[in-house]
């Protein structure tokens, strides 16, 4: 594995491009937040079989899974490319970590053994765009890593355009109940919000009659515009409203201000490389 290419965005965040030994190449990217964390969004895959609509990284289809040590090169090569030292991970990066789910969980094995990257289980997230198949593999991975489900809307016909090979929404409720009552963990949800889309307040109403019952967090995120597509990012003040009415509805939110949009590092635009 080498860096075939290393940038550094305006607001701190940096993307590798990695050249893996076949030639593929895949991205990662260290985020840091105002506090000073230090996040590695890592790549499970090269390329990506699910194909959403809006996502750059899906547009290239899948050509393979990432193995295990190409998983944990991502990390030692965004640590030795900053300088930084690393304490989160977020499994969010090219690719569906759950369609790669034996080296990603093999590969969290590794980050947590004190012997080695010593990362805290807690401090590691694997984000998914619904791939519930995989959640009784990852019901066996006890202690569990966190988990960020990628919901984008609760209007089922839209859903199904943006992510089109998605179960039912009614099947992942189930799954995510489940999961929730075995795990007993929080689960992340992640709305990427794109303007005329998603982000009106009968949107938040469905939203919030999906998430009944569940304990979570949801994360609005700002869409950055590939250009490769029609999705625009939204109107800044429109996320706000969006996120208040979510809010007034009970629900835990946070707007997550999408990093490294000028090197193409943002959710969505990896692959552009
Ligand atoms: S958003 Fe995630 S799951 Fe969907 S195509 Fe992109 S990388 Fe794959």
């Amino acid at each position: 594995m080498k860096i075939l290419n290393s940038l550094t965005s305006r607001d701190g965040t940096g993307k590798i491009s990695i050249q893996l030994q076949d030639n593929s190449v895949i991205e990662s990217v260290l985020l840091v937040d105002q506090t000073g964390r230090t996040t590695a969004c890592l790549s499970s895959q090269v390329g990506c079989a699910q194909g959403c609509t809006f996502c750059q990284t899906g547009n290239l289809g899948l050509k393979r899974n990432l193995i295990v040590q190409e998983i944990t090169g991502q990390f030692d090569l965004l640590k030795s490319a900053f300088n930084k030292d690393i304490t989160n991970i977020v499994y969010m990066g090219m690719g569906e970590p759950l369609h790669n789910i034996d080296n990603v969980l093999e590969s969290i094995k590794i980050f947590t053994n004190p012997k080695t990257y010593n990362i805290f289980l807690r401090r590691i997230t694997i984000s998914t765009s619904g791939v519930i198949s995989a959640f009784p593999k990852l019901l066996l991975s006890k202690p569990y890593p966190g988990l960020a489900f990628s919901l984008i809307t609760a209007n089922r016909k839209l859903r199904e355009q943006i992510i089109p090979k998605t179960p039912s929404l009614d099947k992942i409720k189930e799954s995510l109940i489940k999961y929730q009552q075995v795990t007993n963990k929080r689960i992340i949800i992640e709305i990427i919000n794109f303007k005329g889309i998603n982000e009106t307040e009968d949107e938040a109403n469905e939203i919030f009659n999906f998430l009944n019952g569940l304990n979570t967090i949801i994360n609005l995120i700002p869409y950055n515009e590939t250009g490769n597509n029609n999705f625009e990012a939204p109107d800044l003040e429109k996320v706000k409203i969006f996120s208040k009415h979510l809010f007034n509805l009970g629900l835990k939110v946070t707007i997550r201000h999408s990093k490294g949009q000028d090197i193409a590092g943002a959710c969505g635009q990896l692959g552009k490389h």
